[in-house]
This record gives structure tokens, C-alpha cells and sequence, in this order.
């Protein structure tokens, strides 16, 4: 079983604006892999909804660890998971091309936040 994706790396020149739209979140919601890296941490592999670079991060989101573990099997499973999807502030820092990028950052100024279930 593979997993489509999209589109390949096209890396937008843009110039650095801190900025977020609606669109981010969801397309990140919705073009994503998860890998799971070992015990309870993940990585979240997407594509900057922005500036195109691709990119990965690690979740070190003790809430995302929760919903997952829910997902396990009963037993395993910890009291107060429950239902939890898990907000995920995200954003990029690609190590691409934008005029203007404050000094010591990264990315292309594009933040988000994407809800993971
Ligand atoms: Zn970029
Ligand atoms: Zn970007």
C-alpha cells in the first residue's frame, strides 16, 4: 500500500511574511504522513502550504501521544485519552530562498495550526 502524494518539492522563492491563512491548516490537515519513529514519537512529514518545501517535525505533543494511545488496545490505553484530537501550532522553517527573513530564522515566515485525530 502506498501513500499518494501530491505534489513533489517546488520550492516558492517568496519573500518572508509572517502570515497564516485558513487554507494552511487544512491543507496540511489533509496532505500528511505520519511515521512513527519509535515508542510514542512520531514525525509529521508535509509540504509548506506556502512556500512548497518539504518538511518534517517532530511531535512532542504529550496530547498527541494520549490520542494515539488511544488507538491502542484496551489496557494500554490511559484514563483521560479519551477523544482528544490534538491541535498542533506548526510552522515553516524550511531552509529555502525568502527575501527578508529576519536574521537567524527560518522558513518562510507561513505558522498554522493543524488538528490531528
Ligand atoms: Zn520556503
Ligand atoms: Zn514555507
Amino acid at each position: 500500500m502506498t501513500t499518494p502524494r501530491s505534489t513533489p518539492p517546488n520550492h516558492l522563492p517568496l519573500d518572508y511574511e509572517t502570515t497564516t491563512e485558513p487554507r494552511y491548516a487544512q491543507e496540511v490537515a489533509q496532505n500528511h504522513d505520519l511515521q512513527h519513529v519509535k515508542g510514542d514519537d512520531y514525525v509529521i512529514v508535509y509540504t509548506c502550504p506556502r512556500c512548497g518545501a518539504a518538511q518534517e517535525d517532530p511531535l512532542f505533543e504529550p496530547g498527541f501521544r494520549a490520542a494515539r494511545a488511544a488507538n491502542a488496545p484496551a489496557g494500554a490505553r490511559p484514563a483521560a485519552a479519551a477523544s482528544a484530537n490534538v491541535l498542533l501550532p506548526m510552522s515553516c522553517h524550511c531552509m529555502g530562498t525568502h527575501d527578508a527573513r529576519p536574521e537567524g530564522r527560518s522558513g518562510c515566515g507561513a505558522y498554522w495550526t493543524v488538528e490531528l485525530s
